[in-house]
């Protein structure tokens, strides 16, 4: 692992905190070649495996980073849910909606990674791009000014950047300094115990479910995907004291199912939680900004807090990076609340409906129909297209044209120009263009695609495009 010592440091971009959020950042931005640091308050990465499901989307940001490989390699797909009572199976439990891989999302299904894994393979990936995390760095303060930031950390020392990200967790120090409110409410005031064991005797092909019987609550075991683990899920009445030591964690097993207290051999981790849902009021304050479970907190249900998190610090990236390049001017910065705190503000919907049995885990979870239609970066030319044809805004979706496949020529830190049954404008490329017929739910037409796989600008001419790509720099 990296250490940096961060005393003598003058970077780019501090990131606070090495989560999901602030390691993905990290990769980013060591990958478009911006001076960046990770600063993280504790000794090590989280060991728990609490975010433990990938959506569709966020495996196609993994993708792009050069990392779904090693997910796909740590993970497996979740498994069918199975109903216990008085220790005989009684049925299946299926809890997500059928779904499967097409060409045009070639990772339509979940994916299990226990998060302590997800955050190795992140910050492996970091390491490898060159890029530092300094632990046992807590920042306990931020002040700025016109030319940059500064953050205080609890041992006195200072570190100064031209921008700061606050991806240190829903308790975000950073935010609460610069006075930024959170706005929500509690979904369940009954408390979870999350806790990750091994145990004796039970299948790892199923996720084991005991349902509430006799006074006592729900109880979960999840084989962890790519690991000898279970993690352990037991919900408690509103008010009651989770034990969350070892010996707690077995007495509430051997309460709840037929497994004895002894059959619970490791206990490797625990915490716990009442699931809340809560939105920053902002997303940026000056030179700051806020992004993962640091602006918005969800219930767990319906795994969209890891999942909305990493796509926070994939969409502040590439912004960031041409800011910092001086392709673009500053106010590119501003769409990064614009676009984001509108999808986190329905994300928690979902989670929370998903909680509530409302709705159940599926199309909308997969998080493919996140888009930015309405974004001031989004520029549309065409008039009528199809209903379900792809327009400026949306996400791009994978095929092969012309031999070519799409996520493939997408993958890095640019920009691509699709030029599908249409000429390609003529005179010196500015950004990689892919050639071909028409395509899918592409149709026809000129297609130019953010380096963070969404349609910036859409055409069947290329009028308008030179001085649409010029606001990134990117004119040729
Ligand atoms: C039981 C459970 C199950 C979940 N399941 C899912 C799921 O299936 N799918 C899903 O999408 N999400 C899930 N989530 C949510 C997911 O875990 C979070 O959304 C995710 O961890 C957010 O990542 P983050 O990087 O923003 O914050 P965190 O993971 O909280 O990371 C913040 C980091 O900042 C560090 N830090 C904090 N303060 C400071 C400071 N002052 N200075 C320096 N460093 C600091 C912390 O040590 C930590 O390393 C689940 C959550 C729980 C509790």
């Amino acid at each position: 692992m990296n250490v940096v010592d961060a005393h003598v440091l003058d970077t780019g971009v501090l990131i606070v905190g090495a989560g999901p959020t602030g390691l993905t950042l990290g990769v980013d931005l060591a990958r478009r070649g911006v001076d960046a640091l990770v600063l993280e308050g504790a000794g090590e990465l989280f060991p728990g495996s609490r975010g433990k499901g990938f959506q569709p989307r966020t495996m196609e940001v993994f993708d792009d980073l050069g990392i779904v490989d090693a997910l796909h390699a740590a993970g497996g797909p979740y498994p069918v849910g199975m109903v216990w009572r008085n220790g005989e199976r009684v049925g299946e439990h299926h809890m997500f909606d059928p779904a499967g891989p097409s060409e045009d999302s070639p990772y339509n299904r979940a994916w299990m990674v226990p998060q302590w894994r997800t955050q190795e393979i992140l910050a492996a990936r970091l390491a490898e791009l060159g890029g530092g995390i300094a632990f046992r760095h807590e920042v306990a303060g931020v002040t700025q000014d016109e030319d940059g930031v500064t953050a205080h950390l609890s041992s006195g020392a200072a570190v100064r950047a031209r921008y700061l990200v606050a991806a240190d967790g829903g308790r975000s120090a950073v935010r609460r300094a610069l006075g930024v409110g959170m706005t929500g409410e509690t979904v369940d005031p009954s408390p979870t115990l999350v806790a990750d064991v091994r145990v004796r005797g039970l299948d790892r092909d199923n996720w084991h479910v005991f349902p509430p019987r006799d006074g006592a609550d729900l109880l979960a075991v999840c084989p962890l995907a790519g690991t000898e683990d279970f993690q352990v899920m037991a919900r408690f009445p509103e008010g009651a004291d989770v034990v969350t030591s070892a010996d707690g964690v077995r007495k509430v097993v051997a309460e709840r199912s037929h497994i004895a207290a002894e059959d619970v051999t490791e206990v490797r981790w625990v915490s716990d939680f009442r699931p809340r849902a809560a939105l920053a009021d902002r997303f940026r304050a000056g030179r700051v900004f806020l992004a993962g479970d640091a602006a918005h907190v969800h219930s767990p249900a319906g795994g969209q807090g890891l999942n909305t998190s990493v796509q926070d610090a994939y969409n502040l990236g590439w912004k960031l990076g041409a800011v910092l390049k001086g392709e673009a001017p500053a106010a590119l910065l501003d769409s990064y609340e614009e676009e984001r705190r509108p999808i986190a503000a329905q994300m928690l919907d979902l989670s929370t409906a998903v909680h509530r049995g409302a709705v159940r885990r599926g199309g909308a979870t997969r998080q493919l129909g996140i888009g930015y239609r309405d974004s001031s970066l989004t520029v549309e030319t065409r008039g009528a297209v199809g209903e379900d044809a792809v327009r400026a805004g949306d996400r791009a979706p994978d095929g092969t044209v012309d031999g070519v496949r799409l996520f493939d020529a997408f993958r890095g830190p640019h920009w691509t120009l699709l030029a599908l049954g249409v000429d390609a404008p003529g005179g010196g490329a500015a950004v990689p263009v892919v050639r071909g017929g028409a395509h899918g739910a592409y149709g026809t037409g000129l297609f130019l695609v953010r380096p963070d796989g969404y349609v910036g600008w859409a055409g069947n001419t290329p009028e308008g495009l030179g001085g649409y790509l010029g606001r990134f720099g990117l004119a040729g």
